[in-house]
């Protein structure tokens, strides 16, 4: 049985490389480690994480 609904999934949602190629804060990886250990979206680079307004493909 795996363990149910929580609320913090150990990988961020889908980042945009193409985003965070050039990104100091996360080296490219498009997420980044709090202090609690945990991945999440670069804010720096990715689109709002909290506030996902848009529809997602971006071609930038
Ligand atoms: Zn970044």
């Amino acid at each position: 049985m795996a363990h149910g609904a929580h609320r913090t999934p150990l990988l961020p949602p889908h980042p945009d490389l193409r985003l965070a190629r050039d990104c100091e804060q996360c080296l490219g990886w498009g997420t980044v480690v709090t202090r609690d250990g945990e991945h999440e979206l670069c804010h720096i680079c990715q689109p709002d994480a909290a506030d996902s307004e848009n529809p997602g493909f971006r071609d930038a």
